[in-house]
């Protein structure tokens, strides 16, 4: 094969770094493998290291620090066929501490090299989570308060099922390196290597001396039996297709002539267990069977079965662009919680404003039209109130029709529980008549 190498682009680094070997050894690695640059792409992101993917002829994406092993994912996933090489220095690593986690744990067929030259090269030689706590770095004395982290040692902990650790002047590199792009998984080499432009510069340290450190640590060469299992791609891709997918999506006719001549914005205001976002919902779906625009914007704490809810709807004729509302036509207050909580829109309401309320409820000033339901003499439960009060809305004819609640529940109902809803709103029509 020949080589992949970008002749327009040469490798650039400081004189002696480790980092220019490599290119080269990756070339070599790439080629022994007999890959073509369309089916390679090499993801980095910022760095010494971020620069190699211009140094190749291959697909390349380069992104933001500590995250090319999220793109690399992307990737992958996206494109099973591609050979997914990811680039990583040791500040990289640090920085996507929880991204290289995640790899381990998912096996996906995707590569890393660390260029692991124990600091920050390109942004001024500080410290980073493999510098030696005894080395200098223009981070001053911190890196004396963290030591270092094994990468190799993390990596087998999180499930890595390929893990090797090697000098950038390994005359066995390259074929270590083919050996791991070729795995079915993830697999990661720790590559030692010497950063003259920084590091070097405050610490006099040779390759033999880090190679000697590197001999101090567990050996880590390849395969990990305890972390072999299913690549997690093709695990995916066979559980996927076992997966029933949902029917078409059903479209919404517009059978109606719509009552709002232009806009209409509806607020309703209740608790949790009311059911007011099934309401909205249902406002939503009746106004789009008379081809209405509508949007939806609801509000409730993090609590289940207590605390407020209020949900906005917007009905237009033309398109709707911001998606709260300022000023209501219309407000469905149905319990104080849901009230004390827009209590400041009830004196911008105006004499054509429309408020159903329940008959219990302290409604602050305003100059609005109001319908009080008296549901507890109707026999309409807490939780069926919103759903009722949007038939009297109805009966009003101010923004939906009959027709429209009617094909509203049909669209977001079937079999029993549109039954249900359908015998609630016949019950309500008498709180019309009550009102
Ligand atoms: S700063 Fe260090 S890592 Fe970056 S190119 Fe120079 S020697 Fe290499």
């Amino acid at each position: 094969m020949t080589t992949l190498l970008n002749r327009e682009r040469p490798p650039v680094f400081c004189p002696g770094c480790s980092h220019e070997k490599i290119v080269r050894v990756l070339d070599n690695a790439l080629q022994q493998l007999g890959l073509s640059g369309e089916q390679v792409v090499i993801v980095t992101d910022i760095g010494c290291a971020g620069l190699f993917d211009t140094f190749f002829n291959t697909h390349a994406f380069h992104g933001l620090h500590g995250r090319a092993l999220t793109y690399a994912t992307g990737l992958k996933m996206a494109d099973p066929e591609l050979t997914v090489i990811t680039i990583m220095g040791d500040g990289g690593l640090g920085i996507g501490g929880a991204h290289f986690l995640s790899s381990c744990r998912r096996n996906l067929d995707i590569n890393l090299l660390i260029l692991n030259n124990f600091n920050y090269g390109m942004t001024g030689g500080q410290c980073s989570v493999t510098t030696p706590v005894e080395a200098a770095t223009s981070s001053g004395f911190l890196n004396q308060l963290e030591p270092p982290l094994d990468i190799c040692r993390i990596g087998v902990a999180a499930g890595a099922p390929w893990v090797g650790r090697a000098m950038a002047t390994d005359g066995e590199l390259s074929a270590q390196i083919a050996e791991a792009v070729f795995y079915q998984g993830f697999s990661m080499i720790d590559i030692w290597g010497v950063c003259p432009g920084r590091y070097s510069k405050r610490n006099k340290i040779s390759l033999k001396q880090i190679e000697k450190e590197m001999s101090l640590l567990p050996a880590a060469s390849g395969i990990v039996p305890a972390n072999e299992r299913q690549e997690f791609g093709s695990h995916y891709r066979s559980l996927a297709a076992q997966v029933q997918h949902p029917g078409s999506v059903s479209g919404i006719n517009s059978i109606f002539s719509p009552p709002v001549r232009d806009r209409c914005n509806i607020l309703l205001l209740g608790t949790a267990g009311q059911r007011i976002n099934t309401a909205g919902e249902i406002l939503c779906l009746s106004a789009m069977s008379a081809g209405m625009h509508v949007t939806q914007k609801n509000d409730y704490p993090i609590t289940v079965l207590r605390g407020h809810s209020v949900s906005e709807v917007i009905f237009s004729r033309s398109p709707v662009g911001y998606t709260g509302i300022k000023k209501p036509h219309i407000v469905i207050a149905l319990s104080a919680e849901g009230v004390a909580r827009r209590k400041n829109v009830f004196s911008l309401l105006d004499t054509d404003s429309l408020i159903i309320a329940a008959d219990n409820l302290e409604i602050p000033e305003n100059n609005a039209r109001t319908i009080k339901i008296d549901f507890k003499a109707l026999g309409i439960s807490t939780p069926d109130r919103a759903l009722a009060s949007l038939k009297v809305l109805a009966g009003e004819g101010y923004a939906i029709t009959e027709e429209m609640l009617y094909a509203g529940l049909a669209n977001r109902f079937t079999g029993k529980q549109l039954n249900e809803a359908r015998s609630l709103i016949c019950k309500a029509g008498q709180a019309e008549k009550r009102s």
